[in-house]
């Protein structure tokens, strides 16, 4: 079975049209060039392919003939820039549609630690809300919330501007589609054994109930591996990881019912898309008086990127298969006659697993040392100072760390100094700042490849929800201690291999071109709002508008 045909079938069973049917091809007018005299686009799709980086888009945009390449054809960013220095996956998504640094949307990591929260382990999911009694931080355990997020999005002052703009959220993660659905949804959902699900007590569309059904269908059937293609013959070599077996050669077969592969497979978002193709033709997205917005998460890159690593045969699998995906998407938005602009980016970026990295021309490339492991160096600490433990609380070996709130402001000196004297001398540890550092620095203005280490964390950094002290790992150290089967690579550095992303934009009669300097995923916000002519305060965001005209003409208002 090929993913288009698990599309094909998602598409069939939810009655959704396919390309030739809706409007009759003879009514599609001829290609008109998109000038700033061009009325606002109907429909808005932002897509965020999660830890798709600036390096795989550029390694595999030769071999794109679908999707992929339309788009590539378009308004090019090559170099567009998740700015901040907490590069992970809620923060990302944070950023896209909010037109802000994680610095001003609050989501400063995937999980961070409120020390005067109710729950013992203080710990708190970027996308939950932790009043709900019960719940932990913990996945599967918490309850689903936009809580945290402390801006609005672009759905949110769409609907604001014009209530009649409708706003349809969908992905493979919960937190993707919570960060850049917003508060005001009209409807908003992720996947799960079940098929899709949204936040408890919520109930799901018919349409979405439907589509639901028919991903947990194809879930539960088994699926063999796919075929190679002749292009990614070259990453077909075996890489041994620590915990036994080997990565690099797989072709994404699964059993049936194996949630966790299907997730780091094309099938995952291609369900994702076919979900959102029933939910646009159920609500008419698109084909109303207002500009609409249609936003998908996909999240297979991600889940192969940490499984197996960014350089095997499966990412080379995934990238082809979410071309083709995204070209039959678009083959079937074009069959409506609808006007839409596409907007593509990530979340982050990301790098391969040091093991082939090592292999592959970068011998510096290695893993985090034990000796990083917090609650070791806490209790070192503690102990040398005589000091209660926990001393602090940390969701790793770097990121944001917060002191105990059982210290006295003299037993906090001390063991900041401690500990930062500690951190610093670690040979993995590239810098360690303290709050106080970053609470009286400007966010940048400067362009984003140019920032210094404390300009992205400070675009990382709320006083609210940030740590006490920040470690920051030296480049190429996998903070994963050892690879085993399922987790051997991952992101959320301040490196630029974790902050470049691609940031493209296509609209029918839009002319391409390519602008090679650094621009910002903050800029998403502002560039789409000047094109649908949404009023946006500028002091309320952190981007510019991007003008997509090329010539003297601009897009932004
Ligand atoms: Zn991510």
């Amino acid at each position: 079975m090929t993913l288009k045909h698990l599309t094909t079938a998602l598409a069939a069973a939810l009655c959704v049209a396919g390309a030739g049917a809706g409007l009759a091809q003879d009514a599609v007018p001829p290609v008109q060039k998109v000038t700033a005299a061009t009325p606002p686009p109907k429909l808005v799709v932002m897509i965020a392919v999660d830890q798709f980086s600036a390096d795989l888009f550029a390694q595999y945009r030769s071999h794109f003939t679908g999707g992929l390449a339309r788009l590539a054809s378009g308004v090019v960013f090559p170099s567009g820039y998740q700015a901040h220095g907490a590069t992970e996956t809620c923060p990302g998504h944070s950023t896209i549609l909010t037109g802000n640094h994680p610095a001003h949307t609050g989501i400063i990591a995937n999980n961070f630690f409120d020390l005067s929260a109710a729950r013992e382990d203080k710990r708190l999911y970027c996308a939950e809300d932790e009043t709900v009694p019960g719940t932990s931080s913990r996945s599967g355990q918490y309850a689903p919330s936009v809580d945290h997020l402390m801006v609005p999005t672009l759905g949110d002052l769409m609907k604001a501007h014009d209530p009649r703009a409708q706003v349809v959220s969908v992905a493979g993660k919960d937190r993707a589609a919570i960060m850049m659905g917003g508060r005001q949804a009209d409807e908003l959902m992720w996947l799960a054994p079940t098929g899709l699900t949204s936040y408890r007590g919520r109930a799901l569309s018919p349409t979405a109930t439907q589509a639901g059904t028919a991903i947990a269908a194809a879930i539960a059937q088994s699926r063999p591996g796919l075929t190679l293609p002749a292009d990614c013959a070259a990453h077909d070599i075996a890489i041994p990881i620590d915990k036994g077996g080997t990565v690099g050669t797989g072709r994404l077969a699964r059993d049936g019912g194996d949630f966790r592969r299907f997730m780091a497979s094309p099938e995952a978002d291609g369900a994702v898309l076919a979900a959102a193709t029933a939910l646009r033709q159920a609500r008419r997205l698109g084909e109303g008086e207002a500009t609409d917005l249609l936003i998908l998460g996909l999240s297979a890159t991600d889940y192969i990127g940490h499984g197996v690593g960014t350089e095997g045969s499966e990412m080379c699998l995934q990238m082809l298969a979410l071309d083709r995906e995204l070209g039959d998407f678009f083959t079937r938005l074009d069959a409506t006659g609808i006007d839409y602009v596409v907007a593509l980016t990530a979340d982050h970026g990301g790098h391969d697993m040091p093991e082939r990295n090592r292999q592959n021309g970068w011998p510096a490339a290695e893993r985090v040392a034990r000796t990083l492991d917090p609650a070791a160096i806490g209790k070192a600490v503690a102990e040398k100072l005589g000091l209660p433990q926990p001393l602090f609380h940390a969701d790793g070996p770097f990121g944001d760390m917060y002191l105990s709130k059982a210290l006295t402001p003299a037993q906090r000196k001390t063991a900041l100094a401690e500990l930062v004297a500690r951190y610093r001398a670690h040979p993995q540890v590239e810098a360690v700042v303290t709050a106080e550092e970053l609470a009286s620095r400007p966010i940048s203005k400067r362009a984003a490849d140019t920032w210094s280490l404390l300009d992205k964390l400070r675009a990382s950094y709320n006083a609210q929800r940030s740590g006490d002290f920040i470690v920051v790992l030296k480049d190429r150290v996998t903070p994963i201690p050892e690879s085993g089967l399922g987790y051997v690579a991952t992101h959320g550095s301040v490196w630029d291999y974790d902050r470049r992303v691609p940031m493209l934009f296509w609209r029918k009669g839009l002319a391409g071109f390519e602008q090679p300097n650094a621009v910002m995923t903050v800029d998403i916000l502002p560039t789409l709002a000047a094109l649908i002519g949404l009023p946006l305060d500028m002091s309320k965001v952190d981007g510019r508008c991007l003008d997509l005209l090329s010539g003297p003409e601009s897009s932004c208002r």
